[in-house]
């Protein structure tokens, strides 16, 4: 038998189990020439699938109704008519959420999971690794002593771009919802200090405090007020990474924000849009540092992970309620 979820109506607001529909179909798929079928094994839920169930043009196509939903997925190779897959190998690639199906092997890569968990490459070794990387150091361009503050820190992109800071020498500043996870910043991820924005009563002032010469790096995961309150405490020549907006993206309404362009007018600030697939030439040295690094045990990550391909939905929702630490990821 073969599961799959499709998308069954666009949103409106935080998505809902309902917007999904489960089918299974009695069939066996059968490889042609050139084909190779799969086993899902792990897969990606990611922030950024909601702007892709809303019918709006974006940097890439939205999900069609009625059709399979599509995330990075590692699959086992369970049959091959294909000479550069081996029964047994396993891929990573856009696939969709299915427990089977074939391809004829294009945009997949192989994984090894000698060297590394599989579900990691679809975190640190992943789409999540190399954002933090590259969105830091390209955009945010980092020197030696100076202060980053990181939104959604202990979150698959922020735990990674925190720890980041720390290698090369930063001052590191996360926001996150818990205090078990501004624990975890500070203990697992080596954090400097960590505010937890649900029981902050000021954090433009919680910066302050904790970072008193001012912000030169802000890593943001999220949009919205608390990005806000980073803007009131940038440098002269502040970089700001702009990578998501996870506060915003079930908005019905367009947010009341305040307006940048002063803030970045008086200290000559740097803001920027950041999407990682525009950054594919340099995928390779990205790979190279982060998995030096994780075996060097410079780096770590977490994951939290959810059992069950009928799952799937409810743990992407889980991610607008903060239910994740590290990396989201279902094991099928
Ligand atoms: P993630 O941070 O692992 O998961 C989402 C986290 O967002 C939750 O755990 C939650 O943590 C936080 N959150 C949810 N609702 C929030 C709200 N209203 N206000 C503040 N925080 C909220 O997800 P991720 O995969 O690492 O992605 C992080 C961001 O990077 C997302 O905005 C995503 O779209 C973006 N992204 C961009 C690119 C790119 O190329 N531009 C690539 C990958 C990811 P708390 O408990 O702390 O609230």
């Amino acid at each position: 038998m073969i599961k799959t979820i499709l998308l069954k109506n666009r949103p409106v607001g935080k998505p809902s189990i309902s917007d999904f529909e489960f089918i299974n179909e009695e069939t066996s798929l059968i490889s042609g020439e050139g084909e190779i079928l799969i086993e899902t094994v792990y897969v990606s839920v990611d922030p950024y699938l909601r702007g892709r169930m809303n019918d709006t043009k974006s940097y890439i196509p939205s999900f069609e109704l009625n059709q399979p939903i599509q995330s990075g997925i590692i699959a086992r190779v369970i049959e091959s008519k294909n000479e550069n897959f081996e029964v047994g190998d396993f891929v990573s690639g856009m696939l969709s959420w299915k427990t089977k199906q074939l391809s004829t092997g294009e945009g997949l890569l192989k994984v090894d999971n000698t060297k590394a968990p599989l579900s990691a490459y679809l975190g640190i070794l992943g789409m999540t690794g190399l954002t933090a990387y590259l969105g830091l150091n390209q955009i945010g361009k980092p020197v030696l002593g100076e202060t980053l503050v990181v939104s959604g820190a202990a979150g698959a992109v922020g735990s990674v771009v925190g720890q980041l800071g720390k290698i090369l020498g930063l001052n590191v500043i996360g926001i996150a919802g818990t205090d078990e996870k501004i624990d975890l910043l500070k203990t697992k991820f080596g954090f400097d200090a960590g505010i937890n924005y649900n029981t902050s009563t000021n954090i433009k002032e919680d910066i302050a405090k904790v970072a008193p010469n001012g912000v030169d790096i802000y890593f943001d995961n999220v949009g919205g007020s608390i990005s806000d309150a980073v803007l009131f405490n940038i440098n002269n020549f502040a970089r700001i990474i702009i990578c998501g907006a996870i506060s915003v993206y079930n908005n019905t309404e367009l947010p009341k924000s305040i307006s940048v362009q002063p803030f970045l007018v008086k200290k000559s600030a740097l803001m920027q849009g950041f999407i990682v697939f525009n950054y594919a030439e340099k995928y390779p040295e990205a790979i190279k540092h982060l998995s030096g690094w994780l075996a060097e045990e410079k780096l770590t990550y977490a994951e939290t992970i959810v059992d069950g391909f009928e799952n799937i939905p409810s743990a992407f929702i889980d991610l607008f309620d903060g239910k994740n630490t590290g990396k989201m990821v279902v094991k099928i």
